[in-house]
């Protein structure tokens, strides 16, 4: 299974695209990078100190997840994230725990994928085409590189940018 997300990345002082919505600093470097050399595995951030505090524990059901799951797991939060159109990439809130440059852009999402209302978690990922206005995403990637939301949803979204005034965002 193969199919197209659309989401966030932070971009780091290397121009490595990270996770826009999960602070990565406590996880070793290399674990939450969307790789340029090749797709990108997603993992499980559960811990088992947090399998333990059942009383605090955020996401209801996961006494249902097994301890080694695949990833992503359908009553387990994890997965490599992206949202299904850019109409709601577009309405979608923009980071604030960081300081980071943000770019959005497309995904190709591979292995097993979740399938949301709004969007997907998967087993794999590969970025190709970012919105990267001040060229902060690192030529190391080969992605395709727009310089407006509407082109980048003009070459990727399959019905087209029909939805005038889309460029608001990401200003
Ligand atoms: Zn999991």
């Amino acid at each position: 299974m193969s199919l197209l997300g659309w989401r966030q990345w932070a971009v780091d002082g290397q121009g490595q695209l990270r996770p826009a919505w999960t602070p990565w600093s406590p996880f070793p470097p290399g674990m939450l990078l969307w790789r340029a050399d090749g797709i990108t595995q997603a993992r499980c951030l559960r811990t088992k100190r947090l399998d333990s505090t059942t009383a605090s524990e955020p996401w209801p059901g996961h006494d249902r997840v097994p301890d080694e799951h695949r990833v992503p797991d359908e009553h387990c939060l994890c997965g490599l994230y992206a949202w299904r159109t850019p109409e709601i990439l577009a309405a979608a809130r923009r980071p604030r725990w960081t300081a980071l440059p943000c770019v959005v852009g497309v995904v190709r999402l591979g292995g097993r994928i979740i399938i949301g209302e709004r969007g997907y978690r998967a087993e794999r990922g590969y970025p190709v085409a970012v919105l990267d206005r001040h060229g902060v995403v690192s030529t190391g990637y080969a992605i395709a590189r727009y310089r407006t939301f509407s082109a980048l949803v003009a070459e990727w979204a399959p019905s087209g940018p029909e939805a005038t005034g889309i460029d608001r965002i990401a200003g």
